[in-house]
């Protein structure tokens, strides 16, 4: 019975930084692994055999029982800030097998989160358990299906062990991959912990992984800093845009390559409220969702000060070129959000009066207590059939109150001044407004069938429907529906 090759190829940059940047690590192997669940469509992207994974070598290197040869297995360090608190971290419960190049050169980290204690786990056992890894496989699926920069999940084995949380829970290994794990605090930690020789040899890796385009050019180093404000400015304003609330915004898990990472405490809020938290340890509000730009820019910051004996030998005109930097951050991040919330409108062309008509509409919103997704569903589909919007009138109130049938009159009239037709202004909305989004009770209806009755269908029906969330479809419709209004606050957690 000979095994299909898997198509790993690897190609190990990262190691061949200093050994500064990480620890060379093997994971601890399990007990019995199983394969849970397989991305396809991701696997086949990366070059990779589907029976290959699913044969029992493929098993065994999933979980990390089993390196091949090519594999590089680290544990990288990083410092951070959490909840503003500097720190010394690292990958405590994660290990990188290697980067995979796929046929036509893309290069992808490969990530098992949950292998065993590394040098950075501190007093953690760097296990994972069921619940949490299968949360991430099917909210970052969920970005990256929304059109959102994200981290992806390839794989989520089962350990035939357990972990000890608040409660005994089955173990789990996540398979990720990324286009690269370096962090803000990658940054941080170099220009704490290390020379400034390893500080620019960190930025040149970073520029000619990430930025190939600004690597030439004479001020690269404030070019690094424009590249990844820019992603972030972009990334930022899609999570506002769709109301994701990432709940750990520190600056370890910020990507410089400008791709959602570490799905820990998020969640999409339902009720549009600005205020909104999910995450049980965040009592401040730190990261609620209104908040997310703010953080953005600081965070930002944090990763300029990395920057500035790389941008001016002097410290006083290094701070200035960066200040002058971070200072575009926000119009960039506000101008980026304008031109969505356009498009969820179905505007096109710019009038001024655009900003105070979609400022008025989230006001109302929030005043009615509307829910966010299927307000803009709703519009969407009324945009296209008004038989829709009656049938939803009795589930929001919003669509009764005389405040938004006046704005919704402006609205009409903004949209009947721009030449373009109807039938592409409604377009224009589907493609900008999900009609399903991860919904908290859905996820968590989902995981209690697998990870409490090893009944895995509910999850795969979600992830189907989630693959395309803009196709409008009518098995996506029951997804729309709220949850009950008895049930409790959601609340999310981090580590476990
Ligand atoms: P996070 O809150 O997910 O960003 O994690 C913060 C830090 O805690 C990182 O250095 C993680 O690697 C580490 N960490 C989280 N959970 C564990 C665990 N179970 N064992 C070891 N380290 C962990
Ligand atoms: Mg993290
Ligand atoms: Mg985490």
């Amino acid at each position: 019975n000979k095994c299909p090759p898997i198509g790993w190829n690897f190609d190990n940059s990262y190691a061949e930084l200093p050994e500064t940047f990480y620890s060379k690590v093997k994971p601890t192997p399990v007990r019995s692994p199983q394969l849970v669940i397989l991305n396809d469509s991701l696997a086949i992207s990366l070059g990779l055999d589907i029976q290959g994974l699913k044969s029992n070598e493929g098993i065994e290197v999933l979980a990390g029982n089993k390196l091949l040869e090519g594999f590089f297995p680290l544990a990288q360090a990083y410092a951070g800030h959490q909840f503003g608190h500097f720190t010394m971290l690292g990958d405590g419960r994660a290990i990188l097998l290697g980067e995979q190049l796929n046929a036509k050169g893309e290069r992808f980290d490969i990530q098992l989160k949950g292998p065993g204690r590394t040098p950075y786990s501190r007093g953690g056992d760097g296990r994972a358990g069921l619940g949490p890894m299968l949360r991430e496989y099917i909210i970052s699926e969920a970005m990256n299906a929304l059109g959102i920069p994200t981290t992806r999940s390839l794989t989520v084995v089962t350990t035939g062990e357990s972990v000890v949380r608040e409660t005994l829970q089955p173990g789990a290994i996540l398979t990720r991959t990324a286009s690269s794990h370096i962090r803000v605090g990658t940054f941080q930690y170099i220009a704490n912990w290390g020379s400034v020789e390893e500080l620019k040899q960190l930025a040149d890796y970073t520029i000619n992984r990430h930025f190939p385009n600004i690597k030439d050019s004479d001020d690269k180093y404030l070019g690094l800093l424009r590249e990844v404000s820019k992603r972030q400015a972009e990334l930022i304003a899609k999570w506002q845009l769709v109301g994701f609330i990432h709940g750990v915004m520190n600056t370890d898990n910020m990507a410089i390559g400008g791709e959602t990472i570490d799905y820990g405490p998020c969640a999409f809020m339902d009720t549009y409220d600005t205020k909104t938290v999910f995450s049980s340890i965040d009592r401040h509000g730190r990261y609620a969702y209104e908040n997310q730009p703010k953080i953005g820019a600081w965070n930002l910051a944090r990763f300029a000060e990395t920057l500035l004996p790389l941008l001016h030998q002097e410290e006083s005109q290094a701070i200035t070129i960066a200040q002058q930097e971070l200072e575009k951050f926000m119009p960039q991040y506000e101008s980026i959000w304008l031109k969505g919330m356009r498009a969820k409108l179905g505007l096109f062309g710019e009038v001024p009066e655009d900003e105070a008509l979609i400022n008025s509409l989230l006001s109302i919103m929030e005043k009615h207590k509307a829910d966010y997704t299927n307000t803009f569903r709703t519009l969407t589909l009324n945009s296209k059939d008004k038989k829709d919007i009656t049938d939803m009138n009795n589930k929001y109130g919003i669509f009764k109150a005389t405040e938004f049938i006046q704005w919704q009159e402006k609205w009409m009239g903004r949209k009947a001044r721009q030449q373009e037709k109807m039938e592409s202004s409604y377009q224009l909305m589907k493609s900008s407004n999900p009609a399903v989004i991860p919904r908290n009770h859905r996820v968590e209806e989902a995981l209690e069938a697998a990870v409490g009755e090893q009944d895995y269908r509910v999850m795969e029906e979600l992830l189907e429907v989630l693959k395309d969330p803009y196709a409008y479809t009518s098995d996506q419709i029951p997804y729309s529906a709220l949850p009950s209004e008895s049930s409790q606050p959601y609340k999310t957690f981090c580590g476990t």
